[in-house]
């Protein structure tokens, strides 16, 4: 299908040729690319300013492929999105840091020399970290110190980056709003909204809008993804939510501004955090501080961004045994977001797409990424399910398979 087959119908002021619903990096992208094709867009976001979740409340850690050594694939395509990322975002990219990945003896999945192997397969720039950084780890909890290439992405930069972008490409944006839910009407749908419960000011307007209408509607709501399904009668898509705490450091002198990853299980991660100018800290063991499943036939538990005790001592005194130098690690605050997953991420540590036609509203498409730079990804499947519209009835995929997308093309772009 062209963009002339696919623009907006109607010209009445409800109805658009796209609704995204969910304003955080996956939402804006997809917002703005519909725009470009000549779609009357309207984004709307249940919070008083674009990017506030997880877009923004997340390890900025710009994936390069290391992260990933059980899942070549997703390491692949990290390596392909960095590029991309830094080629169209170097505004919003901090570079001014080195990155080690430290590789722990026990209890990691990766020895050094498989990683070693692992980052040159998929061609990833690795170095022996200099002496006097290696030394600063423990050699009988550290099997080798790697110097890498992975940057930090500015959350706050790529907001305000996006929130222009959207302005000058003429998106409609209804800040502080939430869409509730999503029924089918003939060649499209109707998507009912209302002022957000949980916005930060008092209600400037009605507490309830009229519905609009649109070709199209795009569910970009991460970790309430089923939130919008299930009140829209659809059934809900298995996914894993984590509730996450980062803590918010100045790091160690010792390490003079460098990150740290430590591979490949229980262990931490330190990473500037450039929008704070602040680092995080993270651990694998401590920051999810409980989880829940969205399943088939189940209500799906309301839980929004709660804070809870920090456990940032839990999480510094177990970096000390591996790096003791992170005994100068000063806490100034903690990051609180939900992670959602998908429950094949937990097998072989991939990071697949989502992408996915609503079954009973083939006009709905959920849109699910687990790292900033998989929307390339997306895009590319998307536009080129767009181009082949009229897309046949949608089988229903397997609720756990989301790998094989029927009415989606997922070749990587260059193959098609
Ligand atoms: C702790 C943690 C660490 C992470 N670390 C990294 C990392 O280092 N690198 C990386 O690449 N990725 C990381 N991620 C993943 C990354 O943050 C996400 O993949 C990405 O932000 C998803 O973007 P999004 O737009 O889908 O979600 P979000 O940014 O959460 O956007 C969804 C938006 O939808 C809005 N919304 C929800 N329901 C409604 C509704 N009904 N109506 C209107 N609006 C609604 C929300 O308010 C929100 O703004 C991390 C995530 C977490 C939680």
């Amino acid at each position: 299908m062209n963009e002339t087959t696919f623009s907006s119908t109607s010209s009445a002021s409800s109805s658009y040729g796209a609704v995204v619903i969910g304003g955080g990096f996956y939402g804006a992208r997809l917002a703005s690319m519909l725009r470009r094709r000549g779609l009357r867009v309207l984004l709307v976001e249940r919070e008083g300013s674009l990017l506030a979740r997880a877009s923004t409340r997340n390890q900025a850690r710009v994936h390069n492929g290391y992260h990933y050594p059980r899942s070549i694939l997703t390491s692949m395509r990290s390596r392909l999105n960095y590029r991309r990322f830094l080629d169209e975002y170097r505004d919003c990219v901090h570079t001014g840091f080195t990155h080690y990945y430290a590789i722990a003896r026990g209890m990691s999945k990766v020895t050094a020399r498989q990683f070693a192997e692992f980052c040159r397969r998929i061609e990833a720039p690795l170095a022996p970290a200099p002496s006097q950084i290696a030394k600063l780890f423990d050699t009988s909890r550290i099997e080798a110190v790697f110097e890498v290439e992975e940057c930090a992405f500015d959350a706050g930069a790529l907001a305000a980056r996006m929130t222009r972008e959207l302005a000058d490409a003429g998106v409609d944006v209804l800040l502080e709003t939430e869409a509730v839910s999503v029924t089918s009407t003939h060649g499209g749908v109707e998507v009912a909204l209302r002022h957000s419960p949980d916005a930060a000011r008092p209600s400037v307007h009605p507490s309830t809008h009229p519905p609009v209408s649109a070709d199209l509607a795009f569910n970009c709501t991460y970790s309430r993804l089923n939130h919008v399904l299930t009140a829209s009668s659809a059934e809900p898509i298995p996914a894993k939510h984590e509730l996450t705490e980062l803590a918010l450091v100045e790091p160690p002198e010792e390490l003079g501004g460098a990150a740290v990853t430590v591979m490949d299980g229980p262990f931490f991660s330190l990473m500037p955090y450039p929008s704070r100018g602040l680092y995080t800290l993270s651990h694998v063991r401590y920051t999810p501080h409980y989880n829940w499943h969205d399943r088939p036939n189940q209500p799906v538990v309301d839980v929004l961004t709660t804070r809870g005790a920090t456990r940032f001592d839990h999480m510094v005194r177990d970096a000390m045994r591996y790096l003791p130098a992170m005994r100068g690690t000063r806490y100034v605050d903690s990051l609180w977001e939900v992670k959602t997953v998908m429950p094949r991420s937990e097998k072989d540590d991939s990071r697949p797409i989502l992408l996915r036609r609503c079954a009973e509203h083939p006009a709905l498409i959920t849109v699910l990424g687990a790292k900033i730079d998989s929307v390339y990804d997306v895009e590319d499947a998307l536009l080129a399910a767009l181009d082949q519209r009229p897309v046949p009835p949608v089988p229903r995929p397997s609720p756990t398979d989301v790998r094989r997308l029927p009415d989606f093309d997922r070749r990587p772009a260059g193959r098609r």
